[in-house]
């Protein structure tokens, strides 16, 4: 779909650190709540969730958990926070329907909460592409293993 950045990554027409490159495309958020932030997403574009068919929706979910998986695995995070925006009023900013996959540590409130509370200035917390893709190699060695 025209104008969705989503679509254009899935489209190797914009720029993003891609852990999984499949059915399903999984990358790193450019403004990450914490290290090793990951979006997944399916190539197909739809905004909300009640428009894919039950099998992509099992599908996202399964990725969604190869990546917490990873993420652990990796040393990135003691559990994941599965968060998926579904709609404006929700807080979805992006109309291509995305699973977020946030690391959580233990104690890492006062790290998360300024970012929590600053979630709608995306570039105050941007990283730098050398970066994230530093990141998205260390959780691909895990999803390989
Ligand atoms: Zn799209």
């Amino acid at each position: 779909m025209a104008d969705c950045i989503f679509c254009a990554i899935c489209a190797g027409k914009a720029e993003a650190s891609v852990v999984i490159d499949d059915d399903y495309l999984a990358f790193m958020d450019i403004a990450p709540f914490a290290t090793g932030h990951t979006l997944i997403i399916p190539r197909r574009h739809v905004q909300r969730v009640a428009e894919l068919t039950s099998d992509e929706r099992a599908g996202l979910f399964e990725v969604g958990n190869r990546i917490g998986t990873a993420l652990r695995e990796a040393g990135l995070a003691e559990d994941v926070h599965f968060v998926l925006n579904d709609g404006d009023k929700a807080s979805q900013t992006v109309y291509h329907v995305h699973l977020h996959v946030v690391p959580r540590r233990s104690k890492d409130l006062r790290r998360l909460l300024p970012r929590v509370l600053t979630a709608f200035a995306p570039p105050l917390w941007r990283r730098r592409r050398t970066q994230l893709d530093a990141v998205a190699e260390r959780i691909r060695a895990k999803l390989d293993g």
